[in-house]
């Protein structure tokens, strides 16, 4: 028997789970849900994909704001979603300073890497959602699929895409993109269904 693949999927969070302030998110009293977050999510969770928050927060290393304030709306955040039933498996902040070279800083990997260390999945069918050309790449950079959603910075992203920074998909927002999800995943386990089982 083949092992279980996980069903996984990544997730931007400023501009794409919460809305864009046009500056740091410091703390909780100015965090905000886009409209549709909370619920695409809860399908997501029903639909027994593993839920990866991926995000930068170079505020911590430039000194804006602390890493207790991070952890303190992180928190609050959980906390929130899982009142209403959505399950987040795994959160992972790039907490660098924007002019340092780590590795995590999207575009680069590293939070992707941290977060599926261990997990059987499919790149091929793993998306990754967010709403600057940086997530695009970074989602290309790892090899998995990507949605560019219109909220946050993504409508002003829309009008410069390049060769490099065209996603698969464009949506409206991060509810557009969990219908678009489900649908890809449903089309493949009906091929499954008919066909047999495939391995990339
Ligand atoms: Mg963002
Ligand atoms: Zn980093």
């Amino acid at each position: 028997m083949p092992q279980t693949m996980n069903k996984i999927v990544f997730i931007d969070r400023d501009g794409v789970i919460n809305v864009d302030l046009w500056k740091y998110v410091e703390r909780w009293q100015e965090f905000r849900f886009e409209p549709s977050a909370p619920a695409a999510m809860k399908a997501l969770t029903d639909a027994g994909f593993d839920i990866f928050i991926i995000s930068n927060q170079a505020g911590v290393g430039d000194g804006v704001f602390t890493a207790e304030q991070l952890r303190d709306v992180h928190e609050k955040m959980i906390g929130e979603l899982t009142a209403r039933g959505v399950r987040i498996k795994g959160a992972h902040y790039c907490t660098h300073s924007k002019h340092g070279n780590c590795s995590c800083r999207k575009p680069r990997t590293g939070l992707f890497e941290k977060a599926v260390e261990g997990v059987r999945f499919k790149k091929s069918e793993t998306f990754f959602v967010g709403d600057k050309a940086t997530d695009i790449e970074a989602g290309k950079n790892f090899g998995v699929r990507t949605i560019l959603v219109r909220t946050g910075y993504g409508a002003e992203t829309e009008k410069k895409l390049t060769p490099a920074t065209r996603p698969d998909y464009v949506v409206d927002d991060l509810g557009a993109a969990a219908d678009r999800i489900l649908a890809a995943q449903a089309d493949t386990k009906s091929k499954t269904d008919v066909g047999g089982s495939y391995e990339n």
